[in-house]
């Protein structure tokens, strides 16, 4: 079988990274495609440029450092504050994989996007204290309106959600009318409410998989787990040209080395990461085992450490992740593929804010009519195809 990746709006004259016919590969495990005899033509993308929102410097950070008690107090202070407030607030805390350590360990629930979409949807608490970036605290104020919730600091963005806004979707849409739009849960509110479909990291594979073999796709914005959707489900879709610049920064040279230094371990990938696609090309050819390979939301990961028998794990996503599995799995071994894949949007949530979050009720996060209801469609498939 040939397979061309082809990909909307590459500029002309584009140059693959490489172009070379691979041999047949046996796969073995669930997350790489079934097959890969192909010839690969992977294109270069070169993605749009939009700003990167900045957290050097947030209204909560500057809040917290003119506060008259919260500079003064210790961490063990703050973390005994936080634990009585939670407690007369009623509050329930939920906090990403990325999240720092500190934040993790003091969470109700630490988990994915889509586990803390599901968790927000479930809780009986009054207020949810979202220990995320910003579209994530949307998400769950989207499922629960009725809650209060808060964010320690609203500037906690993302660098791709901010890649697509709403007025460019609906662009798309104009000129393909029986289209069908898939985004990604990295994506602002409104944009979720142009979109059919969401889908995080863990179900993108399966939301595609539901859609009808004659539907256009619009799969936005990340170009990597879009082509990793494209290669697993054999459907052409038109990519949105976004990027994570955490995940972007992963090369196949990150992972050739790592794999050399640690020749037994399970390598981890997220499909985010800018090498997927290298990497199911080094796959093909053989340079990487596809017996040890897996692609796994952060979801995936931690399922994966619990039941994997490899005591070394390489673990190519933003290095938040490696305190989840250490306590998931503590007997094994985590190593980051990239040390400096640090996420500035996640771990602007810091213990003095979550403290400030909880004694001031800031920062609540709300999503209006009617842009709530039409993204909340997009939002109840992503919970229904799991
Ligand atoms: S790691 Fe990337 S996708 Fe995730 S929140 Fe940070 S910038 Fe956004």
């Amino acid at each position: 079988m040939a397979l061309h990746w082809a990909v909307d709006n590459i500029p002309a004259g584009e140059i693959p990274l490489f172009t070379a016919t691979a041999g047949a590969t046996t796969m073995r495990n669930p997350t790489l495609p079934s097959e890969l005899d192909v010839q690969v033509e992977l294109p270069t993308i070169m993605p749009r440029s939009k700003t990167r929102p900045s957290v050097r410097l947030t209204e909560a950070q500057r809040a917290i450092e003119q506060d008259a008690e919260i500079p003064y107090l210790t961490e063990q202070e703050l973390i005994e504050r936080i634990q009585q407030l939670r407690k007369e607030r009623n509050a329930v805390i939920l906090a990403h994989n990325y999240q720092l350590p500190i934040i993790q360990d003091l969470a109700d629930f630490v988990g994915d996007s889509l586990q803390l979409s599901q968790q927000a949807a479930q809780t009986d608490a009054p207020v949810i204290v979202f220990c995320g970036v910003h579209f994530m605290a949307e998400t769950a104020a989207i499922l629960c309106p009725d809650r209060t919730v808060l964010i320690p600091d609203p500037e906690a963005g993302c660098s791709l959600a901010a890649t697509v806004t709403a007025e460019e979707v609906r662009q798309w849409k104009q000129n393909h009318p029986d289209g069908v739009v898939v985004a990604y849960v990295n994506t602002n509110a409104d944009v979720k409410a142009e979109a059919d479909y969401c889908c995080t990291s863990s179900n993108a594979v399966k939301v595609v998989q539901s859609i009808p073999e004659d539907k256009e796709i619009l799969f936005l914005p990340d170009m990597f787990l879009g082509l990793y959707v494209q290669r697993m489900t054999g459907r052409k879709v038109h990519l949105w040209l976004g990027e994570c610049h955490v995940h972007a920064g992963f090369r196949a040279e990150d992972i050739a080395r790592a794999l050399e230094s640690y020749p037994d371990a399970d390598l981890l990938l997220h499909p985010e990461c800018g090498c997927v696609s290298q990497c199911m090309f080094a796959l093909a050819a053989g340079d990487l085992p596809a017996e040890r390979t897996f692609v796994h939301s952060t979801g995936g990961m931690v399922r994966h450490v619990r039941e994997s028998r490899a005591p070394i794990h390489l673990v190519a996503t933003e290095v938040g992740m490696l305190h989840r599995l250490q306590k998931e799995a503590p007997h094994k071994q985590y190593i980051p593929v990239k040390a400096d894949a640090i996420c500035e949007y996640m771990k602007t949530i810091t213990l003095p804010k979550l403290y400030r979050a909880l004694r001031d009720m800031v920062y609540p996060v709300r999503v209006e009519e009617p842009i709530r209801s039409r993204a909340r469609k997009a939002i109840d498939r992503m919970l229904e195809v799991v």
